[in-house]
């Protein structure tokens, strides 16, 4: 007989703030069960401690001689080597620090040549789909099939002028957490020359995005999604437009030389990726956003398959809700991240947010969740609730959630 030896399990990595108790109206106090790691994740304790030990040697980056500013400057480029790595970088790529993908993304949209025609699906978040504005701007009703996505935007590129073009596209959604044929449309967006750029601010966090493999332009994230808080994001991709681009932000950092020329000012802007990062920089946050890329990309495996099977358990909860009914942009069951949006019949999502929280200590957002167009199209206009899981989330925080919306909705107020 032979004995199958378990294959090690690494851990998971953690997060801080586990088990965290808060008060419900009852007057106890109950685990907080945080079913919103799609707005925010919570620190992970590696990102902690990272963060921790640089506090006493931040300081400003490229300018100082002191020890400190060594110290920042070297980890503040390190922070692009990490970020290179997680995303499988190329060597003409740049590595931009932002305050986040909303950031990231106006920057690329700042920096593409004129007359850029631009194609993006309207069920994008409006980080992704408000900043291009003209006439050049193609916005597509997505289609309930994948497939159908990629055949519109074929169509819909062969109809662009010629010039520059690119395409915007979500990696997963923020309402629905169903992951887009990424790799085709990049490679419709390659047989008409045109770039791609990718929102992974939801891929990000659950999923390896490899740009080479994908073989995407532009990849933008948040670092408050990916389990590192205060404030930076990054755009990574081709370097040239952006290197072409004046800066969209102006000031220190960004400048190479000013000289004063009498009634103008003369002035040199740096390369980049300092170019398009004026002022003094988020030292200690991209450091975090950098750690915590480095341990995620140490844990897919963990995560992913944690990830799925809390997301089976909420949807098969979900289902025994009566008048639950889920969202999804795409006909049949498409692979996922761990984003649930809903609406149950007859019930208010705000009232139903409202409870969850006050009662039972489980934190869901309710909205539209900037996505107004697909959230709206796919509830008639009825608010929305949306669940979403990470590694700060059990299963006992997963049946927490089923029972007590079960008895909301069964039971009333
Ligand atoms: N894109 C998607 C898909 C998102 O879910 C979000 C945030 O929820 C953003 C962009 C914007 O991210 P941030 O608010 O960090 O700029």
């Amino acid at each position: 007989m032979t004995i199958a030896v378990p294959r090690p399990t690494a851990a998971l990595p953690r997060v801080v703030g586990a088990g965290l108790r808060v008060p419900v109206v009852s007057g106890e106090r109950v685990e907080y069960a945080n079913l919103d790691h799609a707005a925010s994740a919570p620190a992970l304790e590696e990102v902690r401690d990272a963060v921790d030990e640089l506090l006493p040697w931040y300081a400003s980056v490229h300018r100082g001689a002191g020890f400190a500013s060594q110290v920042s400057t070297r980890v503040y480029e390190q922070a692009r080597a990490s970020v290179r790595r997680f995303l499988g970088a190329r060597p003409t790529d740049t590595v931009v620090f932002t305050r986040n993908t909303t950031d990231a993304l106006n920057l690329l949209a700042r920096s593409v040549p004129r007359h850029t025609s631009v194609v993006l699906f309207d069920a994008e978040h409006h980080a992704a789909l408000l900043p291009w504005r003209g006439p050049n701007v193609h916005r597509l009703r997505t289609p309930t099939d994948p497939a159908e996505a990629v055949a519109e935007l074929d169509r819909a590129l062969a109809a662009t002028p010629e010039g520059p073009r690119l395409v915007v596209a979500t990696g997963a959604s923020n309402v629905t957490g169903e992951i887009w044929p990424v790799a085709e449309l990049a490679r419709v967006a390659r047989q008409h020359g045109a770039r791609i750029a990718l929102d992974a601010a939801q891929l990000a966090p659950h999923r390896p995005v490899d740009l080479r493999e994908l073989d995407v332009d532009y990849a933008a994230f948040s670092g408050h999604k990916i389990y590192a808080p205060f404030g930076s994001g990054v755009l990574v991709g081709r370097a040239d437009w952006l290197q072409a681009s004046d800066p969209y932000l102006v000031g220190g950092g960004a400048t190479a030389r000013v000289a004063d020329h009498g009634d103008r000012l003369g002035v040199a802007w740096s390369a980049v990726p300092e170019r398009h990062e004026a002022g003094s920089p988020n030292v200690v946050g991209v450091h975090a956003l950098a750690v915590a890329c480095e341990v995620l990309g140490r844990h897919w495996e963990q995560t992913e398959r944690h990830e799925r099977e809390l997301l089976a358990r909420l949807r098969a909860g979900l289902a025994t809700v009566p008048g639950a009914h889920e969202l999804s942009l795409f006909d049949g069951d498409r692979d996922r991240v761990g984003v649930v949006s809903f609406v149950v019949a007859g019930q208010d999502a705000g009232y139903l947010a409202a409870a969850l929280s006050a009662e039972h200590g489980i934190g869901v957002r309710d909205g539209a969740f900037c996505a107004h167009i697909a959230v709206h199209r796919l509830t008639h206009g009825e608010r929305a609730l949306r669940a979403s899981l990470g590694l700060g989330s059990t299963v006992e925080h997963v049946d927490r959630f089923v029972a007590a919306l079960r008895s909301l909705v069964v039971d009333g107020p």
